[in-house]
């Protein structure tokens, strides 16, 4: 990873202060960003939205603290677990958003109806339990659930979305909650039309361009920042 720590705690603060003026946050839920050297750089047991630059603590792959004042939060095993699984991934949210808590119940995911669904066109597996993450167990089976996707949603409970950087990982942690959404919105006025394969496929073509993220991102960070 090209960011220094220091840069890399930052951009984590600002992303969480984003999501948590987005509405999107509540007490719970975590922000963690991978190191060098098998150690993960994690929000503390406190509510993200609230989390200072202080506040960043640092974790091994099992989970233990290594750096920091505050302690690791009890769903741990999730991050870890994704990590291990996936070396692409090098940034992970986990939140519980009402409206992505309401598509996990229905059995079918996010359908792409909007385009700011499209990053999750190949689907987001639900994970079938309403139980916390609490143990390496359970996050592996939500890595494995997972797979090779962007998102995993986990019934009646919330969702966690990975990308591998932290611009990518905000715009995926607003756009699952906007998709969710408008995907209710729409399914209120009847059956809804959903985009085509070939349709994602081609919007998707350019989003791993470098900076392809920075105007939207930026509209998200001048909402927080003078
Ligand atoms: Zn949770």
């Amino acid at each position: 990873m090209l960011d220094t720590v220091q840069a890399l705690k930052e951009k984590m603060v600002l992303a969480c202060k984003v999501l948590q003026k987005q509405g999107v946050l509540d007490g719970y839920g975590h922000l963690s960003a991978r190191l060098p050297g098998d150690r993960i750089l994690s929000t503390p047991h406190m509510p993200p939205g609230k989390v200072a630059l202080r506040d960043i603590i640092v974790i091994d792959m099992q989970g233990k603290k290594l750096e920091g004042a505050g302690e690791p939060n009890g769903e741990t095993p999730m991050h870890t677990s994704i990590y291990k699984a996936r070396p692409d991934v090098q940034c992970i949210l986990h939140y519980h958003p009402d409206e992505v808590i309401a598509v996990s119940v229905a059995s079918e995911g996010i359908k792409v109806v909007a385009n700011c669904g499209v990053h999750f066109y190949r689907g987001t597996p639900i994970y079938d339990s309403p139980l916390l993450i609490r143990n390496h167990e359970r996050g592996d089976q939500v890595a494995a659930t997972l797979g090779d996707r962007n998102a995993v949603l986990l019934r009646g409970h919330g969702g966690t979305v990975v990308a591998n950087d932290l611009d990518k990982l905000l715009r995926l942690g607003i756009d699952l909650v906007r998709a969710a959404r408008i995907q209710m919105m729409a399914a209120s006025l009847g059956p809804a039309k959903t985009h085509t394969q070939a349709e994602c496929e081609e919007m998707v073509k350019g989003h791993d361009r470098p900076d392809t993220n920075r105007r939207y991102i930026d509209y998200y960070i001048s909402e927080v920042v003078d």
